[in-house]
């Protein structure tokens, strides 16, 4: 596949200063597809002084201008498509059907809404005898994962453009072919040189230097929570302003009086989606005792019938970690009802569509994030019951609640300890804060919410 065999820095491609490369490989076939650079802590410093130097004139630009070139660059991401989607089911191996619709369709609306956003947002206001200035919090550090690779950029990359803030974007070492189209379309979009600024790597070694950079005001990371731990702590010893978006361990509650063929049969789409690999999945089936055994059969025939349409796991050691996981599963005594730690194919990085019945709230397959297609289905008596299994976990990003009417649904989600809920299958909206309570992260994204987070204040007293 087409690869750029250097750093996008200043508004040009130029080499890095390295000499490693780092394979990209498609999950799919085990084949390596291209060799992109891997970025050094000079990479990282060089990228750093030009976004240092574009924050001036980015941030002075007016909102209206900054609007026009967000909607430049999200007309560039739409020339590009079908080859963003290609790209994107090659290095990650999601089924290209849902590479266009989600992994390219989402962020196309997510620029847009910010292209809208930075036209309208009210970066002043009136407060007494002061006027309120919401200004650029400066230079941005970015660094992204790889399951929508695509979206978690823009995700970080259009808020803070409308913000005024200038980019240092560190993409997950899977997908940085993705990041590499990304950054060919900010540069036909017309962004100032050093607006944006792309450095490939590999996240110990260019994320870190990032994350660790005294010129950068801002370090936005979406991953692990063992990595945004250590980017935390970094960046409070720096005092400097951190968002970060983590894993989850969400809850798929089923209350007794729910259409539960629905609920169970969004449920498991919902956990086999891009093979597992979103961090707000529902992968806890919360389900009342009287109805449980009839819940795990739609379940387990949902999640056979899934079968050979879902993707591989983005690379080996996912597939081994997923797998290790279904293991401990059965070791704890969970019983196995779809699935299996056994690989479906010779090659390429596939786990089955694997279903848990009997699980307990204290199980690690109840507890942990496990990142593949792995759906826990566990029993409860009562609704205080079924909100304790529910808030019982580090985690708090996303859920769902199902029940008779949604004002039922409402009362509980209003008790839940997340930062999203679903009520009876509502949809996604690109336009609602997405972040998590307790350890799932700090800050949000999308949305007003997720501007906000680029923005700082500064008050003028009259
Ligand atoms: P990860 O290591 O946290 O990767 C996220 C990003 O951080 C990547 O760009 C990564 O670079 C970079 N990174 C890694 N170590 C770093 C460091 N010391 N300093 C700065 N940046 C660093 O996550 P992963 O290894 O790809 O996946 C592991 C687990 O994380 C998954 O199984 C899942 O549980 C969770 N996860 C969550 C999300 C989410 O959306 N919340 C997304 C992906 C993964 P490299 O690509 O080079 O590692
Ligand atoms: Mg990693």
């Amino acid at each position: 596949m087409k690869a750029h065999d250097g750093m996008y820095i200043d508004g040009e491609w130029r080499a890095g200063t390295g000499n490693t490369t780092i394979s990209v490989v498609n999950p799919a076939d085990e084949q390596t597809i291209a060799e992109v650079p891997a970025g050094t802590a000079e990479d990282i410093d060089a990228a750093v002084r030009a976004a240092r130097a574009a924050l001036p004139g980015w941030a002075a630009t007016p909102p209206a201008e900054r609007s026009v070139r967000i909607a430049a660059l999200r007309d560039a991401l739409a020339v590009r498509k079908d080859e963003l989607a290609e790209t994107i089911t090659a290095e990650l191996g999601s089924p290209l059907p849902f590479s266009e619709a989600v992994q390219v369709g989402l962020p196309l609306k997510v620029a847009g809404s910010y292209a809208d956003l930075a036209a309208s947002y009210p970066f002043e206001e009136k407060v007494g005898n002061s006027t309120v200035y919401l200004e650029p919090v400066g230079v941005v550090g970015a660094i992204t994962p790889w399951n929508y690779p695509l979206h978690q950029i823009v995700n970080k990359v259009a808020p803070a453009l409308a913000a005024g803030c200038t980019i240092v974007l560190k993409p997950a070492e899977d997908t940085p072919l993705t990041a590499q189209l990304f950054a060919e379309a900010a540069h036909d979009a017309g962004l100032p040189p050093g607006v944006f600024n792309l450095v490939t790597g590999l996240g110990p070694v260019a994320g870190q230097a990032l994350a660790e950079h005294p010129d950068v005001d801002l370090v936005s990371f979406t991953g692990s929570t063992a990595v945004g731990r250590q980017i935390g702590a970094t960046a409070g010893a720096a005092v400097k302003r951190v968002a970060l978006e983590l894993g989850g361990k969400s809850a798929n509650v089923i209350l007794p009086s729910a259409d539960l063929a629905t609920a169970v049969s969004r449920g498991v789409a919902n956990v086999m989606s891009n093979s597992g690999q979103t961090c707000s999945a529902w992968t806890r089936m919360l389900v009342h005792s009287e109805r449980y055994e009839e819940a795990v059969e739609l379940a387990a025939a949902a999640a056979a019938k899934y079968g050979d349409r879902i993707g591989p796991l983005v690379n080996a050691k996912q597939q081994q970690r997923v797998r290790g996981y279904i293991e401990k599963g059965v070791a704890e005594g969970a019983r196995l009802v779809a699935g299996g730690p056994e690989a479906p194919r010779e090659k390429g990085y596939f786990v089955s569509p694997t279903v848990f019945a009997d699980v307990t709230p204290d199980m690690t397959i109840a507890q942990e994030e496990i990142f593949g297609p792995v759906l826990s289905i566990i029993r409860y008596e009562d609704e205080d019951d079924a909100l304790r299994i529910a808030n019982g976990t580090v985690y708090g990003l996303a859920g769902a609640v199902w029940a008779g009417d949604d004002a039922e649904a409402v009362a509980f989600a209003r008790r839940l300890d997340t930062g999203q809920v679903d009520i009876n299958g509502g949809r996604f909206n690109p336009l609602a804060p997405f972040g998590g309570y307790k350890q799932s992260g700090v800050g949000r994204e999308l949305g007003a919410h997720g501007l906000a987070e680029y923005l700082q204040t500064k008050s003028l007293q009259f």
